[in-house]
Order: structure tokens, then sequence, then C-alpha cells
């Protein structure tokens, strides 16, 4: 996988300031300070496109971003949207139902979004804020990716099982939780790779 391009395209909080087109749509989701942001930038070899933030729970709206790969000669254009990370203890009432609304609207009225991927800390293992955001995407029939990450956190021998343990307790194949980091960038080429062979499935 080579990365071509990568940039920041809006910010929305309502369906009528989604960015319009045609490219197939990836959804970033989990708890606040579990990595997303990095994750995203890791994914598009970009340090700063989404601000790392140490404080958590700050994200309140939808990001999109516009990248472009290559893959064995082939180019793809692929959107991603990073969701506002949940479960951020200090959060009022009133923040949750908010961002409740903003996910389901967007969840449930996005056509050109092919997967949502679920990071999970592959140290700390599902949260219950983590296990029902996953019943409620398969409620709505999306297409999950599970990637752990963190993965750098555990030692070498500790991985494998961890990640079989997270596909049965998540009741997935193996295929479906890839471990992730960073930090070392683990797992870069798997999550694409699965990506672009989910999409139109
Ligand atoms: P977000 O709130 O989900 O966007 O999380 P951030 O990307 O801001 O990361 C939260 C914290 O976890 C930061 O201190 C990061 O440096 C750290 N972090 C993120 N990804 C990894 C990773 O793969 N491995 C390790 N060890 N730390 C990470």
């Amino acid at each position: 996988i080579k990365l071509i391009d990568a940039q920041f395209v809006i910010t929305a909080t309502e369906p009528k300031g989604y960015p319009s087109g045609h490219a197939a749509e990836v959804a970033f989701v989990g708890r606040s300070n579990v990595g997303k942001s990095s994750m995203i930038n890791t994914l598009t070899g970009r340090k700063k496109l989404v601000r790392v933030s140490n404080t958590p729970g700050r994200t309140r709206t939808l990001n999109f971003f516009d990248v472009e790969l290559d893959r064995d000669g082939h180019r793809h254009q692929v959107r991603l949207a990073d969701l506002p990370g949940y479960g951020f203890a200090k959060a009022s009432k009133a923040d949750r139902v908010q961002w409740d609304e903003m996910i389901t609207t967007y969840l449930d009225k996005r056509h050109r979004l092919e997967v949502v991927v679920s990071i999970i800390d592959a140290e700390v293992g599902p949260t219950p804020d983590d296990l029902q955001t996953l019943d409620y995407l398969q409620e709505k029939d999306r297409r999950v990716l599970v990637v752990a990450t963190k993965i750098d956190r555990l030692t070498k021998a500790r991985r494998k099982p961890r990640i079989q343990a997270l596909a049965q307790q998540l009741d997935l194949p193996l295929e479906a939780v890839i471990p992730f980091s960073s930090v070392d960038r683990t797992g870069v080429d798997e999550v694409w790779n699965a990506l672009l062979g989910a999409f139109g499935k």
C-alpha cells in the first residue's frame, strides 16, 4: 500500500453538512483516548492530519478526510469519517444525547458508508460502551472491522492470544480483528487491505 495523498475535507454536525461525492467511506469510532486520531494519522501517513489531543472528549463534530492510495498499481479513493469519541467520563448528559443523535443520524443516513472501524484498546479490551456500539452497528447491518490498537503495549507472546480472545469475546472471525499500533505502525497494510477488500461486498 502506498499513500498518494490525504487531506482534510470538511467538518459537519448534520446531514446537510456532509460532503458529497462517490468515494467509498470508512467511519472510525471508539471511546475517547483509545488512539483514534493517532490511528487515522498513521493510516494516512500524516503526522498532523487529525490533531492528537491529550484532552479527551473535545471532538464534537464529524470530520471528513479524502485519501488516495495505490495498491499493486491500482489507485483507490477513500473517504474517512472521524466520528467523535464516546465514553468520556466527564461528558454531561446533554453532551451524550447530542453525541448519540449525531452518530445515529450519520450511521442511518450515510449511503456511501461501506465499513465502520471500531477501535478497541488491545490491552484494556472492549468496554461496555464498545460492546453497545458494536451491537448497534450490527442492528443497523453495518459492516464492521475491529482494530485492536496499542498492541505495542503487549509483549510479543501475548499478542496473538489477545487477538484470539477478543475475536471470541466479540463473536467475530479471527480475520475481523486486526492488531494495530500507531507507535510502530503494526497493521497499517492489514487495515487498508481489509478495508479495500470489504468495499462493495
Ligand atoms: P483519541 O482520543 O482516540 O483520538 O486518541 P489519541 O490518538 O489522541 O491517543 C490517545 C493517547 O494514546 C495519546 O497519548 C497517544 O500518544 C496514545 N496512543 C495512541 N495510539 C497509540 C498506540 O498505538 N500505542 C501506544 N503505546 N500509545 C498510543
